[in-house]
């Protein structure tokens, strides 16, 4: 199909556990350390490789009970960063 070069770039985050697409800030982004941990960018402005986790309080439940954000960003989680991970999250909460 033609018209395909006109269309504007519209930044989209993919969540690593259920593979939606949405906008940027409901996506909080992972970074892995170079430490070797993982942290929540909060700025979404930290170097390093990167995963996105959208609001579902299940996908959450399942990155920090699963590997897949170990795969997604090559790192190890302790159960003190996953952990860490939850607190982090909690805080970062708007409500
Ligand atoms: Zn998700």
């Amino acid at each position: 199909m033609a018209g395909n070069s006109g269309l504007k770039h519209v930044p989209q985050r993919m969540c690593v556990i259920c593979r939606d697409k949405d906008a940027k800030r409901s996506l909080t982004r992972l970074v892995r350390t170079p430490e070797g941990g993982v942290v929540i960018d909060i700025g979404g402005k930290m170097s390093g490789r990167g995963a996105y986790i959208c609001d579902r309080e299940s996908c959450w439940e399942r990155a920090l009970k699963s590997d897949v954000l170990e795969k997604a960003l090559r790192a190890r989680l302790s159960p003190e960063t996953r952990e860490d991970l939850r607190n982090s999250r909690l805080q970062q909460e708007p409500k």
